[in-house]
């Protein structure tokens, strides 16, 4: 599960986001290309855009869900 105290500072601000023990494995950009990205060195990733409609809400949830080290949380 998310740790909402290790986020990467990346994350622009709203409920989602991702913390300090992704690894990274790409597999979250698959199903949210449109919410998150990589960072400069592509170490991790992080939400470049929070969710704004029923859709990207569902694409957040599935990179929750298939996230393989629970590194995305999100507050609400
Ligand atoms: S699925 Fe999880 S561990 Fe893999 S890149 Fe995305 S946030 Fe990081």
């Amino acid at each position: 599960m998310a740790d909402a105290s290790r986020k990467l500072p990346e994350n622009v601000p709203g409920k989602w986001y991702v913390d300090d023990t992704c690894t990274p494995c790409h597999v979250c950009l698959d199903e949210a290309p449109m919410l998150l990205k990589y960072n400069d060195d592509q170490s991790y990733v992080f939400f470049f855009k929070q969710p704004s409609n029923p859709e990207e809400e569902d694409a957040a949830v599935r990179a929750l869900d298939i996230c393989p080290t629970g590194a995305i949380g999100n507050d609400g």
